[in-house]
């Protein structure tokens, strides 16, 4: 005999599978063939299996991919596959000229801002790149300017690119080879690359800007000489004298007009204190370093394209070896600003509440709102291409690898955000024990199920008098009245079943918490009003358990991460 409730079920079931599996829409042929496998004896009523699981698919498709979860996960977790972490691994493109063991890279941060994920991402190109060859990977600190570093953003990109998993072989900062930068100094001074030039600042600007040199250029190399000691003995003062490369005035790279590569900075420097008065900029540094450090490639995006010809010639006249540039895609956020400028006017102005507000595109956002750093890895390793393009990407690339990251590791609970209160006649006192995920093994929680419970007010909103529900894990139920701010309704004892949805609960007794949502800050140049919105809803009261930093999904509502005692910030939708 052929049970015609069984077949619904398996045809539910089936097709629950076969939408997860495809983007939420199931096919009616793949689920007739599992029902017939399941149960060969539904042969015999082939046309109505056909018409019943037409009926189901419909039925399932017409729900959202969290509900779908939601019902199969009570119905069969079995088939609930907890899903794949890695994508297909993608190998990096080869870089040029590179030889295995034998590849040296550097990750050159300026400690004067917080990190955000532009740097994240650099660090993990070098980093991928020095595993693909064996190579040797430096982390050097740019700290050649003390009027922008701060003695605190070391440590903050050492934690950022551990947390990360970046792992560099040698660390070293720019400034603590002064002494090596003023002998390359005397040596092109003396050799007529360099020369000191007493202009003011605004006299330079003006000579870049129109393509000519000044007069202290054809100056005898003695006077230059005389100069660079004046100025090492401190008998200028800032912005009174600096040394020059002596480029082409009128060349069409303007980092090749006679730029600055010396300058007096009366300021103590966070590490040195006030050993120094005389100071590299950042492109005299970098060469010699680069040089110094052995650096066989440097991968950096299009922005700083037009100094490695300045930093070419450096090394030339130098008699050292240049490096290799690598470009790739520079990775960005839609709606998301990547500039220190623009997060610290954003702060400044009151629209985000600090460095690690969940809305920014900071390490410290991303890190407090549940981003794993693994995530980010096979982001770069699935998106970074070795070309000049710049491209915005949208979050939910990241957040849909995210998902895949921690989904196995993270326990669901249920949460009901603007809770309306639901009679359940006929519901005695039951503890449900319920699974903390439906595929991975990390225990049970318990919930003690009353007459008086719960319910999301979105999903309360639309039932009616008559209308049926199932509460996962506990029961279905029949609405008798759903006139004021409470819903009255009659528990009917069963299971899952087509054509009911399924909506998590919370008892009495349940904790108070609020979520913050985070959207993107901008929409184009248009900046979001209600980028952060608040939802206050009971989370059952297991959540009390939960360590701060803990990460949660909170059944159709969306992973999340505990902030503080009564507070989660939303990471992403499931
Ligand atoms: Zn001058």
């Amino acid at each position: 005999m052929v049970n015609v409730e069984e077949v619904r079920r398996a045809a539910l079931r089936w097709a629950l599978k076969n939408a997860l599996d495809h983007g939420g829409r199931a096919q009616a042929g793949p689920v007739i063939s599992k029902v017939f496998a399941e149960l060969p004896q539904a042969r015999e009523i082939v046309g109505e299996v056909v018409s019943l699981a037409k009926e189901v698919v419909e039925w399932v498709n017409g729900l959202d991919r969290a509900a779908q979860e939601a019902a199969l996960s009570e119905l069969a977790p079995e088939l609930l596959q907890p899903p794949k972490k890695r994508v297909e691994e993608r190998a990096l493109p080869d870089l040029p000229g590179a030889v295995e063991g034998a590849v040296v890279l550097r990750l050159p941060p300026e400690p004067s801002g917080y990190m955000h994920l532009g740097h994240a991402f650099h660090g993990i190109v070098n980093y991928l790149y020095k595993e693909k060859y064996r190579g040797f990977l430096w982390l050097r600190f740019e700290d050649t300017n003390p009027r922008k570093v701060r003695a605190e953003y070391y440590d903050s990109y050492r934690d950022g690119y551990r947390w990360c998993g970046v792992r560099w072989d040698a660390e070293k900062n720019n400034s603590d080879d002064m002494e090596l930068y003023y002998q390359y100094a005397q040596k092109l001074i003396s050799s007529g690359h360099l020369y000191v030039c007493t202009c003011s600042r605004e006299e330079m600007s003006e000579q870049r800007a129109r393509g000519y040199s000044c007069s202290h250029r054809s100056m005898d190399t003695s006077w230059h000489l005389e100069q660079w000691d004046r100025m090492l003995e401190g008998r200028y003062r800032e912005g009174e004298a600096a040394v020059r490369f002596a480029g082409d005035p009128a060349a069409s790279n303007t980092a090749l007009r006679d730029p600055v590569l010396l300058r007096i900075v009366e300021h103590p420097h966070p590490l040195k204190g006030d050993r120094y008065l005389v100071w590299p900029t950042y492109d005299l540094a970098v060469a010699i370093q680069d040089a110094v450090c052995g650096v066989t490639h440097v991968l950096r995006t299009a922005e700083f394209m037009f100094r490695d010809e300045l930093q070419d010639m450096i090394r030339e006249r130098l008699g050292l070896k240049n490096p290799v540039y690598v470009e790739y895609s520079r990775f960005e956020f839609e709606g998301t600003p990547l500039s220190r400028r623009r997060i610290r006017e954003l702060i400044e102005k009151g629209m985000v509440e600090g460095w690690d507000d969940p809305r920014l595109g900071t390490v410290s956002a991303a890190r407090r709102r549940g981003i794993a750093p693994e995530s980010l890895q096979i982001f770069v390793r699935s998106y970074v291409a070795l070309t000049p393009s710049r491209k915005e990407y949208s979050w939910d690339l990241l957040y849909a690898i995210n998902r895949r990251v921690v989904d196995a590791e993270t326990p669901r609970l249920f949460f009901a955000p603007n809770p309306v209160p639901v009679e359940v006649r006929g519901l005695t006192k039951r503890v449900v024990k319920a699974p903390l995920h439906p595929s991975t093994d990390l225990g049970w929680r318990e919930i003690e199920a009353r007459e008086r419970l719960y319910i999301p007010r979105d999903d309360a909103a639309g039932l009616r008098v008559g209308d049926r529900v199932r509460l996962k894990y506990l029961t279905n139920l029949r609405v008798t009245d759903a006139g004021g701010e409470m819903l009255v309704a009659e528990c009917e004892d069963g299971g899952p079943e087509p054509g009911l949805r399924v909506i998590q609960w919370v008892p009495e007794g349940s904790r108070r918490v609020r979520v913050l949502v985070p959207k993107p800050l901008f929409r184009g140049e248009e900046i979001v009003e209600d980028s952060l919105t608040i939802v206050e809803g009971l989370a059952e009261p297991y959540e009390a358990s939960l360590t701060i930093r803990s990460r949660v999904q909170f059944e159709r509502f969306g992973y999340c991460v505990k902030d503080s005692e009564d507070t989660y910030i939303l990471t992403h939708g499931i």
